[in-house]
């Protein structure tokens, strides 16, 4: 078998049993499948596989450094509805071409950043979907706002006219128990929910939060994202 027809092989295989664990903890949770959207994260892979998983299907793709994605994006112009998530750190010199590039941001995690992304959103095309990173362990040196500070950013954001504010974000420390796991997201899911009293933030629906290695206890937790990298295309290749 010629190397990418194997690689190939390995992408649907992988694709499959993800959709199918998420199916599984959907089930044991009560939840509909339906309302778990699979983000496929792609950083440190090549435009080859990105055209791979799109070709089974897949259309939701997750980058973290924007010189990378750029060059990707470059390459697979002609899959017109291809949806981009930025879902690294953002620096505000660079917000410009994230707000023309891509549909969805999930690391806001200050106001400043959140006004000149939704200044820069280009007005032929629709408001961008943001989601607020959290800090939700505390953790000093990590990107996202504090669970205290949450509720201000969050009434400010929405006011901004070319971001569409959809929910919230996080990474948590790194644990392999599951009940540590799903602490951190129910913390999450927490938050969420005490946001959507306030009026304006009803219509809050987004829960990102997930990866390969917890992915059972996001969707335990309430996940309307999953951002899946390793599971699907195997180890990074680069991590420009
Ligand atoms: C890399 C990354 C992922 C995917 O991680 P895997 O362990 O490869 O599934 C998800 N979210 C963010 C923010 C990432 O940086």
């Amino acid at each position: 078998m010629p190397a990418d027809d194997k690689y190939m092989h390995n992408i649907a295989d992988n694709l499959n049993r993800v959709h199918r664990q998420i199916q599984q903890i959907a089930d044991r949770a009560g939840r509909d499948a339906g309302e778990i959207q699979l983000l496929a994260v792609s950083k440190g892979q090549p435009a080859a596989a990105i055209r791979m998983a799109y070709e089974l299907g897949q259309r939701h793709f997750g980058e973290n450094y924007l010189q990378e994605a750029l060059e990707k994006q470059q390459a697979l112009v002609d899959l017109t509805d291809i949806c981009w998530h930025f879902i690294g750190p953002l620096q505000s010199n660079k917000t410009r071409k994230i707000a023309e590039q891509f549909d969805w941001i999930h690391s806001v995690d200050r106001y400043r950043v959140a006004q000149r992304l939704s200044a820069r959103r280009p007005e032929t095309v629709a408001p961008l979907n943001v989601c607020l990173q959290v800090n939700i362990d505390d953790e000093p040196s990590k990107s996202g706002v504090t669970v205290e500070a949450l509720p201000t950013l969050a009434d400010e954001v929405i006011k901004l006219p070319r971001l569409n504010l959809r929910g919230l974000m996080c990474i948590p420390r790194s644990q392999t128990d599951l009940q540590q796991q799903r602490r951190a997201f129910a913390h999450l899911a927490t938050q969420l929910g005490s946001l959507r009293h306030s009026t304006q933030l009803a219509r809050l629906d987004t829960l990102s939060m997930g990866m390969s290695d917890d992915l059972e206890a996001a969707i335990l937790e309430g996940a309307t994202i999953v951002r899946i990298g390793t599971a699907i295309f195997g180890p990074r290749q680069s991590t420009a």
